[in-house]
């Protein structure tokens, strides 16, 4: 896969943008540290259709679906989505803050949308992760490590424990901490560029 690239305004050239006006600015001073993985689908267990995006950018039609009731109302986005035939979608630059975290807090820091960058999988708790999104999700994570101090790599479950169950169960950390450890036997500027990219223990 070609190396992908993060501009200089936050937006990544292998990613479809939609502009999301869920988002604000960072507070100042604000090291971006931290990749959060979710997962997301609409309705849940349904894949492809345009829903999430909709959901993203406002445009959510409440009534296409009975379960479409109980996201009446919320504003909320993420960076990324990545659909399971691996097309990327972009809906906020990651210089700003996007809005997927909500009450959350990693290593005694509250409020993760702060500092982190968060990337949505098409998928739910109940079913297998497509390969072709963890390529994605991969060259994603270096692309983006080139250009921010990422350090660690959490689930929207380990930041939100007890509120979020997302990625689930089905995520396979394993798979992508060891791409990961490839990859940065491949690409040198990865190393400089990244500290240890830690990924939760997996039990
Ligand atoms: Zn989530």
């Amino acid at each position: 896969m070609q190396a992908w690239k993060i501009d200089e305004d936050g937006w990544c050239d292998g990613a479809v943008r939609y502009d999301s006006p869920y988002c604000d600015a960072r507070p100042e001073g604000v090291e971006i540290d931290l990749l959060v993985i979710h997962n997301i689908s609409l309705p849940a267990g349904h894949f492809g259709g345009p829903h999430v995006s909709d959901l993203f950018t406002g445009r959510l039609d409440y009534n296409a679906d009975p379960s479409f009731a109980d996201l009446c109302g919320l504003q909320v986005s993420a960076h990324f989505f990545v659909r399971r035939d691996g097309a990327l979608v972009q809906y906020v630059s990651t210089d700003q803050r996007a809005w997927h975290a909500g009450t959350s807090t990693f290593e005694g820091r509250p409020q993760c949308n702060a500092y982190s960058i968060g990337i949505e999988m098409e998928g739910s708790d109940f079913q297998p992760f497509q390969p072709e999104q963890y390529r994605v999700l991969l060259a994603l994570t270096a692309a983006l490590a080139r250009r921010y101090p990422l350090a660690q790599v959490r689930g929207h479950e380990h930041i939100a424990a007890g509120r979020k169950t997302d990625p689930g169960p089905f995520f396979d950390w394993d798979a992508y901490q060891q791409s990961w450890q490839l990859a940065l036997r491949g690409q040198p500027a990865l190393v400089l560029t990244t500290r240890a990219l830690g990924f939760p223990s997996v039990v």
